[in-house]
């Protein structure tokens, strides 16, 4: 990982980004062929976004922007039968928060269904359109393969006017869904088998939550994609690499009818996360399976879950400009995504303590009902920041994990007769454990040095660790959520059986973590970091008498760990 992250590092620079598609963009532009590159975002509203489209949305907005022209935010929103506003509004908010702005481009797929639907029966007219009444297992028996031609279907040789007789009926009504579609008659022999004669238009007898019921059939996304490029001036149509086989159809409409523009299309490989499934089936099925809470789940690669859980905008652009823009599909480390998120957070995030899994310590030396304010350090890299009190007292809060009875060779943290120094406070010594009936450790007693106030030793000793801590007191208690990888393999199968490799362990819940009084009112999705533990975020489940916190990020490269732990396993 480590040298990943620093050839990434090296990579990200300053500069503004340089890839393939933008040399495609710059030539045009040097050669005269466009004045401005004009591009665009174009979601089904079928879903949430996720990191892969920010990877699309920060390359078809940056484009634009680096070249004086626009993007535009389309809908392609040509299936009733899956598509909602929820999607839409959660989509255009996305975009927004990760800093992009489509002006007045705002535009979607079915504001041209009347176009598309004239330049249909202009297709029809000039004999390269045809009803098909196959169904759809008939249709697939005669596609062909990749290595065996297709053949013709029985009603390939239609007259026109049967076939502009029979698609106006279709647009009417007058058939069940599934009964006839409308195919381009291209060729049933072509190499290319999405130029056997494509589908062009479906029966479905269903509303569209922006044309209601005008329409009983719709167009495909083949149909419909380029055209709507061509309506709206789009000089680079970038999309990604499972569309390079549907690029001589893109260029077959455009060539074929008589559209205002001639854009190309242009692609890109895809992103893929290690331990992550970028597929909005996956996603969808994963919030209606109640495996997540919801599309924003923290836990969730979406934009939304992404956001919620605290990982701010800038990192995620960061993070896309560093894997840059190819044109082979690869897989990128995960932890080269957490490394844009440490790297944004460590410069912003203030520092806070908190306990995640309480210990007891009772100062045994410090006077009873005495406590004491002590300035601690906001930003260590950042004066500006500030400080801030805590209070110290008798009795205080240490992390379970900072005790050991028995330390092993290297534990230099707390142990009987160990002295460490408590953050910003005093050196403290373990005089002995105190246990339970069960025989666990359910308080320390110890005793301080007043002489060592603010971390110092007078006579120059030293300690090994410095602790975090709290005041029994004057601290709060709250529920912190720490996540963990949603999938337990670093390629987890997008396929059916997709819930095999769920991790059980992405969501672990401690309810009697304590935190400073200060991060009551820390504001939701900006995190703070809770000293030698991560960046922490307050989130919207909070109530006034139940402070919720979620880990957006550890300090550590999650799976560089990972990849240790396999190594010892032998794995
Ligand atoms: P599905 O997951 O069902 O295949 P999709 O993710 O392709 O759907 P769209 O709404 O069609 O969903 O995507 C909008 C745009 O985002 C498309 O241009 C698509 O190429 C791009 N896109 C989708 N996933 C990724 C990804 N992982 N990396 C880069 N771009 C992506
Ligand atoms: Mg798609």
């Amino acid at each position: 990982m480590a040298t990943d992250e620093k050839a990434a590092g090296a990579a990200a620079g300053e500069g503004p980004a340089r890839d393939f598609i933008r040399d495609i963009v710059k030539a045009d532009i040097d050669a005269g062929r466009i004045k401005a590159a004009v591009t665009r975002f174009p979601p089904e509203p079928n879903g949430y976004l996720h990191i892969g489209h920010a990877k699309s949305i920060c390359l078809n907005f940056g484009i634009a922007e680096e070249f004086g022209g626009d993007c535009h935010l389309r809908f392609d929103d040509t299936n009733p039968a899956r598509e909602a506003q929820e999607y839409i509004d959660a989509i255009e908010r996305d975009v927004r928060w990760l800093g992009f702005d489509w002006g007045r481009n705002l535009h979607y797929a079915s504001d041209y269904f009347e176009r598309l639907y004239g330049w249909a029966e202009d297709l029809i007219r000039a004999g390269k359109a045809y009803v098909d009444d196959q169904t759809q297992d008939e249709m697939r028996a005669r596609r062909g393969t990749l290595t065996e031609a297709g053949q013709d279907s029985p009603f390939r040789g239609r007259s026109v006017d049967e076939n502009l007789d029979l698609f106006r009926r279709m647009r009417a009504g007058e058939f069940p869904n599934g009964a006839r579609v409308l195919r381009a008659k291209i060729d049933m022999s072509s190499g290319n088998i999405n130029l056997r004669d494509p589908v062009l238009y479906r029966i479905l007898n269903a509303p569209h939550p922006r044309t209601g019921t005008a329409w009983h059939i719709y167009p495909s996304y083949d149909f419909a994609h380029g055209q709507s490029d061509a309506i709206e001036g789009i000089t680079h149509s970038v999309c990604t690499l499972e569309f390079e086989d549907h690029r001589p159809l893109y260029d077959w409409f455009i060539a074929n009818l008589n559209v205002p523009s001639k854009p190309h299309q242009y692609e890109f490989a895809r992103l893929n996360l290690t331990y992550t499934v970028l597929s909005k089936r996956v996603l969808t099925e994963l919030v209606r399976g109640g495996h997540v809470g919801g599309w924003d789940d923290p836990r969730m690669p979406t934009i939304a879950g992404l956001r919620r859980r605290g990982v701010p905008a800038a990192a995620i652009r960061d993070f896309i400009k560093r894997i840059g823009v190819a044109k082979a599909n690869s897989l990128v480390d995960a932890g080269m995504f957490e490394f844009s998120v440490r790297e944004a957070l460590n410069k912003t995030a203030l520092r806070r303590m908190a306990v995640l899994k309480p210990l007891r310590i009772v100062i045994e030396n410090y006077p009873e009902g005495k406590s004491e304010e002590l300035d601690a350090v906001n930003h260590p890299d950042d004066p500006a920041a500030g400080t801030r009190k805590i209070k110290f007292g008798r009795e205080l809060y240490i992390e379970q994990d900072d005790f050991m009875e028995v330390p092993p060779k290297k534990f230099f943290r707390l142990s009987p007769g160990n002295e460490v120094r408590l953050r910003y406070a005093y050196f403290v010594t373990c005089r002995e454990a105190v246990k339970n009936a069960k025989g666990e450790v359910v308080e320390l007693r110890c005793t301080y040095d007043p002489a060592t106030k603010g971390g110092n030793a007078p006579d120059g000793r030293k300690v090994k660790a410095t602790m975090h801590w709290l005041p029994a007191v004057d601290s709060v208690k709250a529920e912190v959520r720490l996540y963990n990888p949603l999938f337990n393999k670093p390629d987890p199968s997008g396929g059916e059986n997709f819930t095999a490799d769920l991790n059980p362990s992405s969501l672990e819940i401690l309810h009697d973590a304590r935190i400073e009084p200060a991060l009551l009112d820390a504001a939701p999705e900006v995190p703070v970091q809770f000293e030698r533990q991560g960046y922490f975020s307050r989130d919207r489940d909070s109530t006034p008498e139940k402070p919720v916190f979620i880990r957006t990020i550890g300090l550590r490269d999650t799976f560089a760990k990972d990849v240790a732990k396999d190594k010892t396993a032998g794995k």
